[in-house]
């Protein structure tokens, strides 16, 4: 077997090309209108857990951002991209978890570091107050 996509020959029993990935070429006994039917559908099933998957990710990314700033508003949304991001990962095929895993990651980063600046925050608060009463 000759790859077509870089020339390098390889094993006839392979269904890919080990060498760049390339698929073997399509024998006649396959109709290829099975291919063009099942993709629409599996998006359009799939679109409501994208969409959940997306807001997390905007959600976690905004909660890293503002945790800095405003602890307790980032707390609020790592605690929604994680919601968002496992849910989104319920209702999703296990390839297609890219963007809720990050969501959910993001959201335990933002949670992480809201809690770790709320904590910062109120160190700096009581080490101004003792300053200023003694
Ligand atoms: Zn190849």
């Amino acid at each position: 077997m000759i790859c077509n996509n870089c020339k390098q020959s390889y094993d006839d029993n392979l269904n890919a090309c080990p060498y760049c990935g390339a698929a073997k070429a399509v024998t006649d006994n396959i109709p290829p209108q099975q291919y063009g039917q099942v993709p629409p559908q599996a998006y359009q099933a799939n679109s409501p857990a994208k969409g959940t998957a997306t807001g997390s990710l905007v959600c976690g990314i905004i909660a890293i951002a503002i945790g800095v700033f405003v602890p307790l508003a980032g707390l609020i949304l790592g605690i929604i991209a994680l919601t968002l991001g496992n849910k989104a990962k319920c209702m999703l095929p296990a390839d297609q978890r890219g963007m809720a895993t990050a969501g959910f990651i993001c959201g335990i980063i933002g949670i992480v570091i809201a809690v770790i600046f709320w904590i910062i925050n109120a160190v700096v608060a009581a080490s101004m107050l003792s300053y200023l009463y003694y």
